[in-house]
Formats: structure tokens, sequence, C-alpha cells
């Protein structure tokens, strides 16, 4: 193909304005990655520095947060009137996410939960382990002034019950009780609800019947008498009920009965609130109630467990900053004073380390996905992984505690080289498959799009071609027609000879005409697709035999030597006027383009499955690089100026449609000054 100026200019305009513009793009950015990979390497101690700096700042930030949230809860708790176990203030606690349970000292006394105080007072061994001042002032009973508060927040039932034991005959204590047992048993089971409370008010009257009896059987009882005021549907007496049991609860001495009793409270107090008919004031406050109750025994069961290690932490002067720390396997506590509060407060708080650890590891998280690769690890004190990872052989550049509460271990490695190498190969290849995905797609993308310009422009100049060639065509005819017509009609003509040459020549100039317009229709016809096409079972030799008679005149004239063999009872499906233009394209081409003296042989024979018709002359012959250009439509090998003969360009691209619609194959051998065989392969009709 010849290259147009415009053409080099199109191909500079791409490799100009894209392949370069890419390729130095590319070998930017691959010089870029080198020097990114260069500059980690160095900056690698650096970044060392401010990643630990990042680190800690996060976990003493998040810790002082944690503090301050500790802090804003206490100052709540010191506020409230003394003794919380009230009817209010519940909904107002504040909890802290990573504090489990929070204990207030004043003055180193216990203030919150003041339940407390009587529980530690009990301890007599407990003061011998740990003798103090502190501890003196610790085990301060606060009992009366909490029972003077308490008596009149809560309305106790008063219940008044007559019932004298006399009317049973008991041996000893042990036999009596389990006999009054065995009978409300009994009554329960009998539904004699009744009977089963009046035996219940006997052992809850005379104490020394139960005397001897576990705190857990007592809270079973007063359980099943509470039960019982339930199941009868006096619900007003189950709540004084339940409160008269708080109250007693209450002004015992000492409390050693808390899952017991914590048991029987959360039970009662859960049945109250589900009464259908309490009125919404009661609800909230037994709501309120519960809530203050159950955290104060919880808090108290936990300083009842670990009171050693309280007494320990309040003695310790060690604090930094006000805030000192004591561990053991079970619990981790902490102490905050000034500057946290004021004056001679103390706050202790148990810490629940899962949460605590959990909002310090979210903090971190954040920090770590900033620093991708950076080699370091954070451990617990039993050496688990906490976050980061530990490599297998790279040596530890720093290693130091990270926060007290959680007594962490926080190691950073050297960066290990294969890595950054590891790193580099791969950003290289990611970065060399770039660049060739894109220098194939502008490649590619440039050779189709020019490919479809020239493409373009070839058929914009076939049609031109073919316009002028067809328009050339038509008028010659014509102009002749017009002239002899003429002339006959002048009558100058007297000799009658003449009259029937010219007659002849203008019948053989239409029927050019007629071949022409007859072309084009047949090449629109098949634009058109198959849809006219009169598909039957036909017999190639006669439709073959038939274009041959008809052409065969023009042939001998111009001094051709016809052969011919036409095997009878071939049979084809197809539409017979396509196959006729598709055999009279090719012998009409053989004609046109064989120059005598010269041989043409048109045959059709049989080749096991196929029929096949073939059309060889002995004529020009066709280049090989045009060959496949000939059944293009509109193609004609040559320009107009030089061609000699006439023509459409469209007879051969009619050819190839009509093959391609009969499913048959098309194969031309031909070299130029030899000659030219088109061969047709048709499936043979069933
Ligand atoms: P047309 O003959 O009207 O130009 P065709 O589509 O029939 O158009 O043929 C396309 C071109 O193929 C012709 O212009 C001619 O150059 C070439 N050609 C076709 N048949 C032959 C042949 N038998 N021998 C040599 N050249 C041929």
């Amino acid at each position: 193909m010849r290259v147009s100026r415009r053409n080099l200019l199109f191909v500079l305009l791409f490799v100009g304005g894209i392949i370069l513009p890419t390729a130095i793009l590319s070998f930017l950015s691959f010089r870029n990655i080198q020097n990114e990979v260069y500059l980690a390497q160095k900056n690698f101690n650096e970044s060392v520095s401010s990643f630990q700096s990042e680190i800690e700042d996060a976990v003493e930030k998040e810790q002082n947060k944690i503090f301050q949230e500790t802090k804003a809860a206490s100052l709540f708790l010191y506020e409230q009137p003394q003794g919380l176990l009230d009817f209010s203030h519940a909904t107002e606690f504040k909890s802290v996410d990573g504090i489990e349970a929070i204990f207030l000292f004043n003055e180193g006394k216990l203030i919150y939960p003041d339940l407390s105080s009587r529980i530690l007072f009990k301890q007599a061994h407990f003061s011998k382990a740990v003798p103090s001042i502190q501890d003196k002032i610790l085990f301060q009973e606060e009992l009366q002034g909490f029972k003077d508060s308490t008596a009149q927040k809560i309305y106790l039932g008063k219940r008044s019950r007559s019932l004298r034991p006399t009317s049973f005959f008991f041996e000893t204590k042990d036999e009596q009780t389990q006999n009054i047992l065995g009978l409300i048993r009994f009554y329960y089971n009998a539904k004699k609800y009744d009977e089963a409370l009046e035996l219940l008010s006997i052992l809850e009257q005379f104490p020394h019947l139960q005397g001897y009896l576990h705190a857990d059987l007592t809270r079973s009882i007063n359980m099943l008498h509470f039960e019982i005021l339930v199941r009868q549907h006096k619900h007003q007496e189950a709540q004084d009920y339940c409160l008269s049991i708080l109250s007693q609860f209450l002004e015992k001495q000492d409390i050693e009965d808390i899952s017991s009793s914590r048991f029987f409270f959360e039970n009662a107090f859960t049945q109250i609130l589900s009464f259908e008919n309490l009125p919404q004031d009661k609800r909230e406050n037994f709501w309120n109630l519960r809530e203050n109750f159950n955290r104060q025994l919880r808090y108290t069961d936990i300083l009842h467990r670990h009171r050693n290690l309280f007494s320990e932490l309040l003695n310790d002067d060690n604090s930094k900053n006000g805030i000192s720390y004591k561990n053991s396997d079970e619990i981790s506590l902490l102490k905050m004073s000034f500057p946290f509060l004021s004056g001679d407060q103390v706050v202790i708080v148990k810490i629940d380390k899962d949460t605590f650890q959990h909002r310090i590891i979210n903090k971190l998280s954040t920090i770590v996905q900033t620093w991708k690769n950076m080699p370091f690890s954070i451990t617990d004190k039993n050496g688990n992984l906490i976050l980061g990872s530990i490599p297998e052989s790279a040596p530890i550049i720093a290693q130091h505690s990270l926060s007290e509460v959680m007594q962490w271990e926080f190691v950073l490695y050297e960066k290990d080289m294969q890595d950054i190498h590891k790193e580099t190969t791969h950003r290289m290849f990611l970065m060399y498959g770039l660049m060739l995905f894109a220098l194939i797609t502008v490649i590619l993308g440039s050779f189709f799009m020019f490919r479809f310009i020239t493409q373009e422009r070839k058929l914009l100049s076939m049609k031109t071609n073919f316009l002028s060639s067809v328009s050339h065509e038509l008028k010659t005819p014509l102009t002749s027609i017009k002239m002899f017509a003429e002339m006959m009609a002048r009558g100058r003509l007297q000799k009658a000879e003449k009259v029937q040459e010219y007659s002849t020549l203008i019948g053989k100039e239409a029927s050019r005409l007629e071949n022409l317009i007859g072309a084009i229709l047949n090449y629109t016809r098949m634009e058109h697709g198959t849809g006219a096409f009169k598909w039957e079972k036909l017999d190639l030799s006669i439709c073959a035999k038939k274009v041959f008679d008809a052409v065969e005149d023009i042939g001998v004239e111009k001094g051709l030597t016809f052969y011919t063999h036409f095997e009878p009872n071939l049979f084809v499906m197809g539409d017979y006027t396509a196959l006729y233009s598709l055999a009279q394209n090719l012998i009409d081409n053989a004609i046109k383009y064989t120059n005598a003296p010269g041989d043409i042989t048109v045959d059709v024979r049989s080749e096991e499955d196929w029929v096949v018709f073939s059309v060889a002359d002995t004529g020009i012959g066709i280049a090989s690089s045009e060959q496949k250009n000939i059944f293009n439509d509109f193609y004609r090998v040559g320009d107009e100026m030089t061609r000699s003969t006439k023509g459409s360009g469209l007879g051969l691209a009619t050819v190839k449609r009509v093959a391609e619609t009969h499913k048959a194959t098309i194969s031309l051998v031909s070299k130029p000054g030899k000659g030219s065989t088109f061969t047709v392969k048709f499936k043979k009709a069933e």
C-alpha cells in the first residue's frame, strides 16, 4: 500500500502525540519507583522514631481519655447523697468503656459502694493481715447514717401475723424445721398456698427455728414466700414483702450471703417489674432500685474478694501523676487521686481488660494502617501477640513497655532488606506490565484506526470510481443508440443493409445497457439479503449451460476458443437467478479479461459430496497482491484511466455474496500473463 503524505502525517501524529509521551511517562514513573525505594531505605530509621512516638502518644491519649471519663463518672457518684440505694439516679449513672467497677474513698473511708463498709467491718482477720491507720478508717462503720437514709426512702410493709407454733409438736429444732419444710413443700405442691404461707411465716417470725440454717436456705424461704404471693396475685403484698426483706438485709450487721441475696433480689425485682398493674412511677422506682442495688452488690462482691489488693493500693504512695496500679492474675486495679480529683478523694477502679484493650487497639490500628510494612510487634505480658507481627529473624531496634495498665511490650525490628527488594521487584513488574499494556494498546489502537481510515478512504475512492465508470458505461451505449437512431430518423440511409446494421448496433448497445443495469440490480438484490430468494433443488449444469449459450457468441466473436464440460444431474439447493448471475459474472470476466487468441474452459463436475463449478481462462491474470481485493464491493484492478475494459467492480462482489449465501467456497488460482481459474464448490443437494 502506498503511504500518502496525509497518511504519513497521521502516523507521525500517532507516534509523536501518543506513543512518545506514553513512553516518556512510563520511563519517568519507572525512575520514580526507583527513587521511592531508595528514599524508603534511607528514611526508614527516621520513620521508625516517628512511628514509635505516634504509637506511644496514641496509647497515652486513649488512656487519658478513659481516666477523664472515669473522673467524670466518679464526680457524679461523689455528688450524689450518701446511700445511692434509693429510688432514683440509676439512669444517670455513667458507665465507662474499659472500666468494670468504681470505688470511691474520702479521707480513706469507703464511700461507694456503701454496702461494703459492713462487709469489711466483719472481716476481722483482714484487719490483722494489713494493719494500718488507713485500714482502720476504712473499716469505720457507716451503718447508722446509712440506715437512717434508707429507712426514709423505703416504705416497709407492716405485716402482722400472730401465728403460734404451739400447735406443732417438735422434739428438736432440727426435726421441727425439717417437718415444717416438708409440710411447706406438701402444701405448695398441693397449691394450698395459704397453709404454706402460714408455715413460712412461722419459720420467718421465729428466727431461732432457722438460726442454724445456711444463708442460702433463708433466701430460698424468702423466694418461696414471694413466689406464693405472686401466684396468689397479691402484688401489693409481694412488693411490700420484697421491700421488708431488703430492709432486713440492710439492717444486718454482716452481709455474707451476697450471691444468694443477689439472686433473690434480682428475681423479685424482675417479677415486680413485670406486674401489669404496677403504676408507672412505682415501676420507675423499682427499676432504679434494682439497678442501684445490683450494681452495689456486684461492686461489693469484687471488693470483698480482692480486699487485700484494695488495701495495698490504698496504702501505696508511689503514684505517678496521681495514678497507680495493682495487678494480680485475676484483676487489674487502678488508683486515681490528686490531680485528677480534689482533696482527699481517691478513686479505685477495676479495669475491664477486654474493653480497655479494645479501645486502645482501635486507635493503634488506624496508625498502623498509615505505616504500612513497619516491622513491629505489641505483645501482652504472657507473650501473646496483640498487634503487628513477629518476624523470624530480624534484629530488634527498640524494645520497651507500653501502657502500664495493660503491661504490653512494644518491639521494633530492623527492616528486612529482602522485603524492600521484594517490594521493589513487585512494583517494577507491575510497572513493566502497565507500560507494556499501554504501549500495546496504543499501537493496536493506532493500527486499527489507521486501517479503518484507509479502508474508508479506499471505499470512498472505489465509490467515486464506480460512479464515473458506471456513468461512462451508461453514457457510451446511450450516445451510440441516440446517434444511430437520429441517423435512421433523418432518412439518410437509403440502403436496406445499412438500416439493418444500425438496428443491430442499437440492439447491441441496448443489451450492453441491460447487462450493466442487470449487474447493479443483482448486486442490490444480494445486498438486501436472501429474503427475496426462491430456494429450490436445481441442476447447476443446466444453469451454467444457459449462461454459456447466452455469452458464447461474444467470446467467439472476440476470437476465443471455448471448452466445456457439463456433467448432467448435478443438483444443488439454491436460487436460480442468483446462481445464474454467479455463472454469468465468472464467464463474462473470463471473456472480458482474455485477449484473442485465448482459451476459456467452463466446467461443472462432481467431486465426492460437492458440485464443482470452475471457469478457467488464459487471460491477463491477477497479481497475487490483488487477489483478495477483487472480491470487495466496487473494487477494480488499476484505476479508471489505465483500465481499458469497462465494468462496475460489482461482478466478483456479487459472486462472493451468492457463494456465501449458498454456503459454497470460492478459490482462485491466477498468475499475471498466464490466466486465472475461479472455482466454486457447492454442497450436493440430498
Ligand atoms: P469488473 O469486471 O466489473 O471490473 P469484477 O468484480 O467482476 O468487476 O472484477 C473485479 C476485478 O477483478 C476486475 O476489475 C479485474 O481487474 C479482475 N478480474 C476479474 N476476473 C478476472 C479474470 N478472469 N482475469 C483477470 N482479471 C480478472
